[in-house]
């Protein structure tokens, strides 16, 4: 037996046991007449002793050879320390050794294994395996399979079933660009890694699953934005019979349930529901389609009261906007400059900020007083919500790269001001997204959700006039100001899938060359369906109170897609070309 005890086990009851333990060597401090030793594993540290009195001379001299990361298995007697650590669950206890063999050695490792390492996160990821000893780490990976565990006994309690769908497919469109596998038994074909089982899902409840979930891999082949992974994971469910309000019911009742499982709370901002806010709504009052709401902050309008004075840069602005920020009164005039500069860098672009500060007297002194009387910024405050004390900062321009500009600025003050507090969980349902989303590059529309998702019933005859104002049976779960999860009530019907198509640009030939089995299955008596995703990597990180998705998963890509542990991606030989009736030409 290589232990009887793991390493985050014994206690002050145990002293006095014989026991055995294995591990790996953390660290070992050698005072000549004694040396300690921290043993460490998945459970935690079980501090060792080997003493000149009581261990054997050949013992203690190979306990003098250990290296970090040594793994070794030792016998001995638990005694009581005589310098006890409060901190350590074994801190009233060691190991007097007796007996120690080591099992493998290690070379020195490149980085400290420790909570606080002094390795570089490339180090880091290239020795991931030497990380993943690291308690923060596995601490995250245990975390992961918790949740995952939440979810498939909550659903599965709920009657939902787990099903498979393959990796190899053909294309289904996410808005990404697809990950595709030669085929070497098809020349010159190609599978397509799935972007989501979507059809797959689909078409199980055309066979009468009625409840599916899977905890499933998805790839995209995206420019990679930072934390994010070209393969992640979703739980992905799908139901049948069903319209909006049971599926915004089922998986509400799923996010509570994790959030009660896995954290202990409640939500703050949600009696019996979450709250909903319907996409323009949610554009209109925080310039964004997954707002934070765990904060104020909301967005004033201020066309009205700021136009049609003498300043121009308003005058011929599409938006007005503002904010008032909490206290923001406060501010230097230096500190304001810094967020003009914030705000004029490439990545946000805004031409630059009005502001107006909220004297503790009731006065205002703004930036634009040439153009504008107190009566006026008495207006602005109250449609900004402004208090004395309070900053407002105004951005304009064209509608919705102001809304961008002045999301941007929000988040990154209440950021500043700490008002984005780990341990508060604020979910919110955004509803009733557009249909279409126009595409500036390719110059047409494409599917907001994916060319699946129904129109709001009586809304499909709007496509032909005015196809930007098409609502969709659409929602996503917000939380604490990231999208969790989303989804749609389907099309179930042949008819409208190839209207949605042909909107979409599809030719009837491409659609079916696609599509042809999905819309044949419609054929075959399909239900009503809807159903969700969520992306369990983001998820299971605001979950843990964390923001990097990297550090919740096991093996991660880098931000160049790359594996930088097993260097991949990689050329392949020429063999495996050949057979794969490849012939590549890297164009540089
Ligand atoms: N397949 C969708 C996605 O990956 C989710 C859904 O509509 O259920 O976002």
């Amino acid at each position: 037996m290589y232990r009887t005890h793991n390493n985050g086990q014994l206690r002050a009851v145990d002293i006095n046991k014989e026991v055995t333990l294995a591990g790996w060597v953390q660290k070992t401090r050698d005072k000549g007449f004694m040396v300690w030793v921290d043993l460490r594993d998945r459970y935690g540290i079980t501090q060792l002793i080997f003493d000149e009195e009581r261990t054997s001379k050949e013992v203690i001299e190979k306990a003098t050879k250990l290296g970090r990361e040594f793994v070794i298995q030792v016998k001995g007697t638990v005694i009581e320390r005589v310098s006890k650590n409060p901190n350590m669950p074994t801190g009233d206890i060691e190991i007097l050794v007796s007996e120690l063999n080591i099992l493998n050695e290690s070379l020195t490792p490149p980085f400290t294994i420790e909570d606080e390492t002094d390795g570089g996160e490339d180090l880091r990821m290239k020795y991931r395996y030497l990380d993943i000893r690291r308690k923060p780490v596995r601490e995250n990976l245990i975390f992961r399979s918790k949740v995952a565990m939440a979810v498939r006994n909550y659903l599965s309690k709920e009657g939902f079933i787990e099903v498979e769908t393959p990796y190899l497919i053909k294309s289904t469109p996410e808005g990404a660009r697809d990950f595709v596998v030669p085929s070497r038994m098809n020349a010159g074909q190609f599978y397509a890694l799935p972007q989501s089982p979507q059809t797959f899902k689909q078409l199980l409840m055309v066979g009468g699953l009625d409840k599916y979930f899977q905890i499933v891999k998805c790839f995209r082949d995206e420019d990679l934005r930072a934390d994010r992974q070209p393969e992640f994971t979703q739980i992905d469910c799908e139901m049948a019979f069903v319209e909006q309000e049971d599926i915004l019911n089922a998986f509400e009742g799923l996010t509570k349930h994790l959030l009660k499982e896995i954290n202990g709370i409640v939500p703050s901002n949600s009696g019996s529901k979450f709250p909903r806010m319907t996409y323009d709504e949610a554009m209109e009052k925080y310039g964004n389609d997954k707002p934070d709401i765990r904060f104020g902050m909301e967005f004033g309008e201020l066309n009205a009261v700021a136009q049609n004075k003498d300043f121009g840069i308003f005058n011929q602005a599409e938006l007005v906007v503002g904010i008032a920020v909490p206290g923001g009164n406060a501010f230097t005039r230096k500190e304001i400059d810094n967020l003009i500069d914030w705000l004029k860098r490439p990545q946000i672009d805004a031409l630059g900020m009005v502001y107006v500060r909220c004297n503790e007297d009731g006065t205002y002194k703004s930036s634009v007083d040439k153009f504008y009387d107190q009566e006026d910024f008495a207006k602005w405050a109250e449609i900004t919500g402004a208090k004395t004390g309070d900053l407002i900062c105004v951005l304009s321009g064209a509608k919705n790269k102001a809304r961008t500009q002045l999301s941007a600025l929000r988040m990154h003050l209440a950021e500043q001001l700490g008002l984005r507090k780990n341990d508060e969980f604020a979910p919110l349902w955004v509803i009733d997204f557009p249909l279409l989303e126009w595409d500036e590059e390719t110059n047409r529309y494409h599917a907001m959700h994916h060319p699946f998702t129904s129109p709001k019933p009586g809304q499909l005859e709007l496509l032909a006039t005015n196809p930007g104002e098409v609502k969709a049976n659409a929602y996503d779960l917000v939380l604490n100001g990231n999208e969790i999860g989303g989804g749609s009530i389907r099309i179930h019907d042949k008819k409208t899938q190839a209207l949605m198509f042909d909107y979409l640009g599809f030719t009837p030939e491409e659609a079916k060359a696609q599509f042809g089995f999905l819309m044949d299955a419609f054929q075959y008596g399909a239900p009503p369906h809807g159903g969700i995703a969520f992306g369990l990597d983001r998820l299971v990180a605001i979950l843990g109170g964390q923001e990097t998705i990297r550090d919740f998963i096991a093996f991660p890509k880098n931000n160049s897609g790359r594996d930088v542990m097993i260097d991949a991606p990689a050329p392949i030989d020429m063999k495996q070309l050949d057979e794969l009736h490849l012939k590549v030409e890297i164009k540089k």
